[in-house]
């Protein structure tokens, strides 16, 4: 069908990613970096506005008839399907389970849409299929509905997943970017870097002293410990595409605060920083599928970190910074080395395909 030359006209000019910008889809517009975020800003925030994308966060939070839910969605499309700690099966789960306790919510149920590419081994199918059960056990969610598509040969990658959640939020959680405020402490969940890291060694056959496993693992139990724990929760978030560097930059930008993060105070393995200064990574841009930041009031930090201890997942949470009021909207960082510098988002695409 020849497109109609005055509607091409309009989309040309009206197109909120101007065609002399970026004519076609780059990796990096899904990269968690600032091409994805200029996609979400321009396009998809403006164009289905609503007051749960208004806000930012990691799912909409909703009522309905007086009960509070976490509702989110997140598509997988890691390659390869299965890497050292984990595979696409526990990862589908994991990313959306914790999606909705960075809500605040307990996860109960959740959608799975498997797209096949036709040709997949049976067995690594069932491999992932058996994977997603063992994680909706861990994170005691539900799969109460799904889907099945199948696409020709070449025309996909194995398998993507798409998955669905919906979780319950307690009575008086309010857990949301727009709640940061100035006095707040930063708490890291644990050590940074794994996941990235174990993809890219799995791509491309790098094999280190020490193996290094993605860190991918539900979030629940560790979120729901603060908040029963009555700790003064102001904000969550979990450390996925763009690593904490990228988590701390929106949620400055959402909640119009400044965050002082300090490098010497953010933990990452050994392993880990040595294959990051061989690849030429940053660790505080590399994702992680099990760790993510919590913004806490200053009188309740230690009681915080003193709950996380004692949690399996998060036995090395440590404060890494603090929230102040100015200048609003960015992130410094006090490096090792005693000076400061600006942390922003990445520009192009570290590692694309990394959930
Ligand atoms: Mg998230």
């Amino acid at each position: 069908m020849t497109p109609d030359p005055k509607l091409a006209a309009d989309f040309v000019t009206t197109c909120p990613i101007p065609i002399s910008e970026y004519p076609h889809v780059l990796l990096a517009h899904g990269g968690g970096g600032r091409l994805m975020h200029q996609l979400i800003e321009r396009m998809f925030l403006p164009t289905f506005a609503s007051a749960q994308l208004a806000a930012r966060h990691d799912g909409a939070c909703l009522s309905v008839d007086g009960v509070r839910l976490a509702f989110t969605t997140d598509s997988y499309v890691v390659r390869p399907l299965v890497f050292p700690g984990g595979d696409i099966g526990a990862l589908a789960v994991n990313g959306t389970v914790n999606d909705l306790a960075m809500c605040g919510a307990r996860p109960l149920f959740l959608s799975v849409g498997f797209i096949l590419e036709e040709g997949l081994p049976m067995d690594t199918l069932w491999r992932i299929v058996a994977s997603v059960r063992r994680a909706a056990d861990e994170a005691e969610v539900a799969v109460v509905t799904g889907d099945t598509k199948v696409v020709d040969r070449g025309k996909g990658d194995g398998v993507f997943i798409n998955t669905a959640g919906i979780g319950a939020i307690a009575g008086d959680v309010e857990v949301a970017p727009a709640r940061v405020r100035p006095g707040d402490v930063v708490i890291v969940s644990g050590d940074l870097g794994r996941h990235g890291i174990a993809i890219m060694a799995a791509r491309e056959g790098l094999e280190f002293d020490t193996p290094i496993e993605s860190d991918c693992a539900p979030l629940v139990r560790p979120v729901l410990a603060l908040l029963e724990g009555g700790v003064e929760v102001h904000c969550l978030r979990d450390l996925t595409r763009g690593g904490l560097a990228s988590a701390a930059v929106e949620i400055a930008q959402a909640a119009g605060v400044h965050l002082r993060l300090d490098e010497s105070a953010i933990p990452v393995r050994e392993e880990v920083r040595g294959a990051c200064e061989i690849l030429g990574f940053d660790p505080l841009y590399v994702a992680n599928e099990g760790r993510f930041v919590a913004f806490v009031g200053a009188a309740d930090a230690d009681r915080a970190l003193e709950i996380l201890h004692a949690e399996p997942l998060a036995p090395d949470a440590r404060i890494a910074g603090e929230v102040t009021d100015a200048p609003a909207g960015t992130v410094t960082m006090r490096t090792r080395l005693g000076t400061t510098r600006v942390v922003d988002v990445l520009s192009g695409e570290q590692l694309p395909r990394i959930c």
